[in-house]
């Protein structure tokens, strides 16, 4: 695998190595990839998988850029045998508002809300997968004004999984917001709460 990245980048750690210009402190090097979706602070948008989210310091350690930004916003490292999860269930986001030590227990519930253990009534495809809690939020956010495509990338789902969320049918049970109509056409149109 490093000899096809060699082939493909000239240098097998480039890949994970973030393109940022030299001599960044890392607090740029964060902001320089991170955009602001709803409240979330989402780093490396346009990558879904967890090691495009893992920096190397100029120390030489592999850090995850949440770990990172929980590091600089609380000025101390994180102690050994704790983590840091995430209130808002979503694994991209570096807002550090969003972001708690947790014990290894924790963390595991973190994951397990995320929806990467738990199966999800009638999804296989961890592309299709959101947990009643993401449900929640995506309908809320809908209701605010966000767009499918965006929350699409904050969740790491496709955009129909996003559409299928607000409208319901597989997420009929969630019904706190309810699901979600789309009322009117286009431009004009704007998402509602289903009449039940
Ligand atoms: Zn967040």
């Amino acid at each position: 695998m490093h000899h096809r990245r060699w082939q493909r980048n000239g240098d097998p750690l480039r890949l994970v190595v973030d393109r940022v210009p030299p001599g960044l402190t890392p607090q740029q090097r964060l902001a320089a990839k991170s955009e602001r979706r709803g409240e979330c602070l989402i780093y490396a948008p346009n990558w879904k998988s967890a090691d495009h989210r893992k920096l190397i310091l100029a120390s030489g350690r592999w850090v995850g850029a949440h770990v990172l930004a929980w590091e600089l916003a609380n000025e101390r490292s994180v102690p050994s045998g704790l983590f840091v999860c995430h209130k808002c269930d979503t694994p991209p986001c570096i807002e550090p508002a969003h972001l708690f030590l947790g014990t290894p227990r924790d963390n595991n519930e973190d994951r397990d809300r995320k929806g990467r253990k738990v199966i999800v009534r009638g999804t296989k495809s961890s592309r299709w997968k959101l947990t009643e809690h993401q449900v929640q939020q995506v309908r809320t956010a809908i209701l605010a004004g966000e767009q499918a495509r965006d929350l699409a990338i904050r969740f790491g789902v496709h955009p129909e999984t996003i559409t299928g969320a607000a409208v319901g049918r597989r997420w009929s049970h969630v019904t706190d917001p309810p699901p979600l109509v789309f009322v009117g056409r286009g431009r004009h149109g704007r998402w509602a709460v289903a009449d039940p």
